[in-house]
């Protein structure tokens, strides 16, 4: 039985009134415990426990230096294409939105992977729209070209078959994030309009695919502003639990994209303040110490300078969501709005001046 399976047999609803009926005891209980299960995350996530967010950030910066060190990965997006075929109501790049598209040739690639490099990165994620055109055959025309510039290389791109995620393994692809944007199944089928998207069961089975791919890192996340997001963090931790039960030769990243403005005007239906974001990252960290959990330029500086320390494993730094855009910045229509937009020395000279040792590839984190 797959974890989409398993779902829904269940009601999303009675997660929420669990979330909803946590008590201060509760969450007391759950700090005490030295492993906690996905009711103690619950209670983690609740507005009950707001009042303990100093305590819970705490525990978090002690088990993430207790794993990883004093560690924290750079890395930076590739963006390859922005063609699109599907329509989801919250992004620049839907269908609907009318721009000029344009998918990089192998030259141009080459071009963007060379003004990379000058960044000084070695660890790439690459980033297309979904369509016919960014599949497995481009791919096997850009990948290794891309691998030969990057120690470590990961992928956000459309959903693929097994086979197709063993072969980018053989190609080099070392981690792959395909997110799950909600589990909510009446709030995703009104947010994905058209395209592949709207198969919500092959987007949930991704994961278990990568996974039987063998894939070394897989890369989940629910999109935060979509759906009430404490019941889709239980939905997420119970997903991650089913993960470490079944692939557990897998590594598993955490993502936390929360929706921004973006072409065609769309306003989040539940935004998630920073506040309710830190207590969302740092219950993440309690439940599984093993995750490794990255942080984007969407979030603000003065937001990522607070939480990197305390939790993040891979921080991306300098990012241009146009494709082509480092080796020849353009006015092309980004895919979300970047809120930090602080050069890439400066934010590496901010985390080591919080004590921290900036790694530029990151084939095995803090495992020293
Ligand atoms: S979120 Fe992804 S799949 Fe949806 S429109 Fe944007 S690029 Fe396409």
């Amino acid at each position: 039985m797959s974890f989409f399976d398993e779902i829904r047999t269940e009601d999303y609803d009675e997660w929420g009134q669990i979330i909803a009926a946590a008590t201060p005891e509760d969450v007391q209980a759950a700090l005490d415990r030295p492993r906690r299960t996905v009711r103690d995350f619950a209670a983690l996530v609740s507005p009950a426990a707001v009042p303990f967010l100093p305590r819970i950030a705490g525990e978090a910066e002690r088990l993430t230096r207790i794993r990883f060190g004093q560690t924290v990965n750079m890395y930076i997006p590739l963006y390859l294409s922005n063609i699109c075929s599907n329509r989801c109501r919250y992004c620049g790049f839907a269908a609907d939105n009318h721009f000029k598209r344009r998918i990089l040739t192998p030259a141009e690639t080459e071009e963007e992977c060379l003004a990379i490099r000058k960044l000084g990165y070695e660890t790439i994620l690459v980033v297309t729209g979904e369509s016919g055109q960014s599949g497995m055959r481009y791919f096997r025309e850009v990948i290794p070209l891309i691998k030969r510039h990057a120690a470590y290389l990961m992928m956000e791109v459309q959903p693929l078959d097994t086979q197709d995620y063993r072969e980018l393994r053989e190609m080099g692809v070392d981690c792959v994030c395909v997110y799950q944007e909600t589990y909510h199944e009446p709030t995703y089928r009104e947010n994905h309009l058209g395209g592949r998207k709207t198969d919500m069961r092959y987007r949930m089975e991704t994961p278990e695919r990568l996974g039987e791919a063998g894939m070394d890192k897989i890369g989940m996340g629910i999109l935060l502003g979509l759906a009430e997001f404490r019941t889709d963090a239980v939905m997420l931790a119970r997903h991650i639990a089913y993960m470490r039960r079944h692939y557990w030769r897998s590594r598993l990243s955490l993502s936390f994209p929360r929706l921004r403005p973006a072409e065609g005007g769309f306003c989040p239906p539940f935004p998630v303040s920073e506040r309710e974001l830190l207590q969302y990252v740092c219950a993440f960290r309690l439940f599984d110490p093993e995750l490794e959990i990255s942080i984007s330029t969407r979030e603000s500086a003065s937001f990522r300078d607070m939480i990197v320390p305390l939790v993040i494993n891979s921080i991306s730094a300098g990012s241009c969501t146009q494709p082509g855009g480092y080796a020849r910045p353009n006015e092309e229509v980004p895919q979300f709005v970047i809120n930090d937009d602080r050069p890439t020395e400066e934010i590496a000279a901010r985390l080591r001046n919080a004590g921290l040792d900036v790694i530029w590839h990151s084939s095995r984190i803090g495992q020293a």
